[in-house]
């Protein structure tokens, strides 16, 4: 069958998407709970609703989006129709993460679907609910030689990655997006890598410490903080710190309750692998909230830290996890400093009211993406690109950049013929003058 031939065929099943997902959102809820816990408020914002909505703009949108995009002309090709062709790739595949399990699968997979191309997914096997269902609904929605769900672990990406694909599309750690490109590399495969990596949140003397306090806790604490665009550590002015602490536990506290394991609105760590990692990296003296963890139900209670060292193994790598350390600064030099010691980040948040202070941030470092005065929230606005820089990314999407992730984009000079200008072609002899005026004019 050849997908990529029919827009209405496209809509069509993505229509049935979109229905067996409506349907089954009660299940899917419940899966992601089975599997770590995921909050039922979570599960439907970052989650279902992510994808209802990113469906029903790709449904709305996609006549649109497919149709050959015109550009102007060149004079040089004088007279002509120029167009950019938007053609599917072919087979794609999809390896998706655990933390977002059902929305990190199916968004790339809607676009590769609406592009036309055939696809075939490998969730993540540390989430093996919500995996079952994914399974359970393309089967019902696809043909399996149009979009195929192959779940397992590590051998069956393997497998996946020996073999030659169109066009990978990869969401993980940095350890394994350099695999994903070692692989693609044997055939010169297009790659998307979304990544990882250390995000700065930054906080100056004039920002408004109250309001930052409780958007950062929402933003590190959701999803016990294993999000790829969580804050993972603060830098804040030192003589502002005592007092931000206070409103962070304060904040926490509001959110949680006194004791957040109770409250079904904090998830758990995804399994004893990284909750045993997490639980290292927490050094008792240095904490100065939470710290509380119980390896029975992978539980870690949000953890403030006060941290000064930037060679602890805290502050090693990603945290992924719900601790924040906070480190503090005096001299704004020192910002840059403490950056530089880490790859390009996924995310950076700067907390301030000096415009002058957040275009400084926005404009001397590199990074995937970010907010002045909240974090994590630019994630929502489709219309803004999702990705990384360096390690901690290649390529971005989200609505219709989704899209344009999965076409090639053919470019076309339809030239017409009732006009065919002599000067390019050879003999050369005496035309140069001409095409050096026409060149300089044009
Ligand atoms: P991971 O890299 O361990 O696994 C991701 C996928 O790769 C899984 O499907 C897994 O089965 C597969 N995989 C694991 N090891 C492999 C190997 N050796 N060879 C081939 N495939 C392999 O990542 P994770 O633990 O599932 O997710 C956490 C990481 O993902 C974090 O670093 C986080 O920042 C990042 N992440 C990034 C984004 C983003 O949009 N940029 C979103 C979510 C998570």
């Amino acid at each position: 069958m050849n997908y990529k031939t029919s827009i209405s065929f496209r809509k069509e099943t993505l229509t049935k998407l979109l229905n067996a997902i409506i349907m089954q959102e009660t299940e899917i809820i419940q899966a992601l709970q089975d599997d770590f816990k995921k909050p039922a408020f979570e599960a439907v914002l970052t989650e279902t609703n992510y994808v209802i909505t990113e469906l029903k703009a790709t449904i709305k949108k996609l006549r649109k989006w497919t149709q050959p995009k015109r550009v102007m002309p060149s004079l040089l090709n004088f007279p002509s129709t120029d167009y950019i062709h938007s053609e599917p790739y072919g087979k794609v595949l999809i390896i998706a993460p655990w933390n977002y399990p059902f929305q990190l699968a199916l968004c790339p997979l809607v676009a590769a679907v609406a592009a036309g191309n055939q696809v075939v997914l490998k969730p993540s096997e540390l989430t093996p609910k919500t995996a079952a269902i994914i399974t359970t609904i393309i089967e019902k929605v696809f043909h399996i030689n149009h979009v195929e769900v192959q779940e397992g672990g590590i051998e069956v990406a393997q497998k996946l990655l020996s073999q030659r694909w169109d066009y990978i599309f990869f969401t993980g750690s940095v350890a394994v997006g350099k695999i994903v490109a070692a692989a693609a590399a044997v055939h010169l495969t297009p790659v998307t890598l979304e990544l990882g990596g250390k995000n700065p949140c930054i906080i100056d003397e004039t920002a408004n410490l109250k309001l930052a306090a409780k958007r950062i806790v929402w933003g590190k604490f959701i999803n016990a903080g294993q999000t790829c665009i969580a804050p993972d550590y603060i830098l804040i002015q030192k003589n502002m710190k005592s007092h931000f602490i206070s409103y962070l536990q304060n904040e926490i506290t509001k959110a949680y309750g006194e004791n957040p394991k109770l409250s079904p609105d904090f998830a758990r760590i995804v399994n004893e692998k990284n909750w045993l990692r997490l639980v290292n990296r927490i050094t008792p003296e240095k904490v100065v909230f939470g710290g509380q963890s119980d390896i029975e139900d992978c539980y870690i209670a949000p953890t403030i830290i006060e941290e000064n060292d930037l060679e602890s193994l805290l502050m090693e790598e990603e945290i992924f996890g719900p601790i924040l350390p906070i480190l503090t600064y005096e001299k704004e030099s020192e910002i840059e400093t403490i950056l530089s010691k880490y790859e390009k980040p996924l995310a950076l948040y700067v907390f301030t009211d000096s415009k002058t202070f957040a275009k400084k941030i926005i404009r001397n470092f590199s990074f995937g993406g970010g907010c002045i005065n909240d974090t994590v929230v630019h994630f929502s606005n489709n219309r803004l690109p999702f990705g990384g820089v360096g390690h901690s990314g290649m390529g971005a999407y989200h609505g219709r950049l989704s899209f344009d992730t999965f076409s090639h984009k053919k470019s076309i000079v339809k030239k017409a013929t009732w006009l065919d200008i002599p000067l390019r072609y050879a003999p050369y002899n005496g035309k140069l003058k001409s095409i050096k005026k026409i060149l300089n004019w044009l």
